[in-house]
């Protein structure tokens, strides 16, 4: 949103700056690029999300079309989502990165947000899906298929946690290492290192703070709380909760889970949207201990995991959150795997900041690390 741009540039005041980044919703995108004229657009994927607040993606995909026509910019696009590759119809300078068939890859994908040719409107063809709608695809009636990628992710590992895998620009071929699962994981190192590489960066220093990333502010973030491995990933969309649970699969370790799930209006008051992620996905996951619901309305997200079929005998609703907390952290378990919804990541944060030494060490870890990072 244009307040949280204006925020950012209040924390790290300067008299110029070379370049920044910035992550722009749909619902703020065109009111943002009237006034910072980016050079360059990365466009990530469609998915619904909060649709009380931003209407379904077709509207999304017009607003954005619509926005970006007046821009002289460069346009960074996934291949691998039709929707997003469809902006190449829009005739500007465009480049093109994907992730590859990987062992993840699949032939059936029970959620998508799309199964038509943005073009003609016919059904497309999928060779294989990465996640959602995004995988192979091409259009029988008029040819609408994946643009050569100029960047892609091949031959992806998994090695506990995260990924080992290669990443091709041009001819040349790099090994990078990942520390966080997830598939879609894969595709935001791709964008990330193709927009580097576009604006001209050194390709060393882009391999090296890939491999040194660390996420914060609970996108799949780690804490070490009694021995145990704590990991916060954000769920905020039925694609997003769907990959998450995807990811406790890959796993042996004993685990247990806890799904907060918030009804603010950044979270979205309309919570029926759980029932189009693909809950199925916990089926796989093994050694799970126990499933607690905690958050406003843990009764909804419980009635929607039992509906997948599973044994509701190791379910725990606890509205209060501290509780749930205090409860799964006791459990006999190595990791805890902690899901909540946006306005619950930062109540939960605060909650398991209060349990370890050192209130407050993420962020500035986070601002340490911005100090330290230095550019060519
Ligand atoms: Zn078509």
């Amino acid at each position: 949103m244009p307040q949280g741009l204006v925020s950012a540039f209040l924390n790290d005041l300067n008299s110029n700056y070379d370049w920044g980044v910035f992550e722009v919703d749909e619902g703020s995108f065109e009111r943002v690029v009237q006034d910072i004229k980016p050079d360059y657009v990365v466009i990530t994927n469609f998915f619904r999300d909060q649709l009380d607040r931003y209407g379904e993606i077709e509207k999304a995909f017009q607003d954005i079309f619509e926005s970006l026509e007046p821009l002289d910019t460069t346009l960074i696009l996934n291949a691998d989502d039709p929707l997003v590759s469809n902006f190449q119809k829009m005739r500007k300078r465009s480049v093109y990165y994907g992730v590859g068939e990987n062992q993840f890859s699949n032939q059936d994908q029970i959620v998508v947000e799309t199964n038509f040719c943005p073009s003609c409107n016919s059904r497309l063809n999928y060779t294989y899906f990465n996640y959602g709608q995004l995988g192979k695809y091409h259009c029988m009636k008029c040819g609408f298929k994946n643009p050569p990628y100029q960047y892609q992710i091949t031959s992806i590992e998994y090695r506990d946690p995260g990924y080992n895998f290669e990443f091709q620009a041009g001819e040349r071929l790099n090994k990078v290492s990942f520390q966080y699962e997830g598939i879609y994981n894969a595709y935001n190192c791709c964008a990330a290192m193709t927009a580097a590489l576009e604006m001209g960066m050194n390709p060393n220093l882009v391999m090296d703070r890939i491999g040194s990333f660390e996420y914060f502010l609970g996108r799949m973030e780690n804490f070490d709380i009694n021995g145990k491995n704590v990991k916060v990933a954000l769920v905020k969309n039925p694609i997003g909760l769907g990959e998450v649970l995807k990811t406790l699969s890959l796993e042996e370790n004993a685990k247990n889970l806890l799904m907060i799930l918030n009804d603010n209006a950044a979270d979205s008051t309309d919570v029926s949207w759980i029932w189009d992620a693909e809950v199925e996905a916990i089926k796989n996951v093994k050694n799970l201990k126990s499933i607690n619901f905690s958050g406003k309305r843990p009764y909804d997200m419980a009635l929607r995991f039992k509906y997948t079929g599973i044994s509701t005998e190791n379910f725990k609703v606890e509205e209060n959150m501290d509780l749930a907390l205090e409860r799964v952290l006791n459990e006999e378990v190595k990791t805890v795997y902690i899901l909540p919804t946006y306005t619950a990541v930062f109540q939960v944060r605060e909650l398991l900041n209060a349990r370890i030494k050192g209130k407050g060490k993420f962020m500035s870890h986070f601002r340490e690390s911005l100090k330290n990072l230095k550019l060519p």
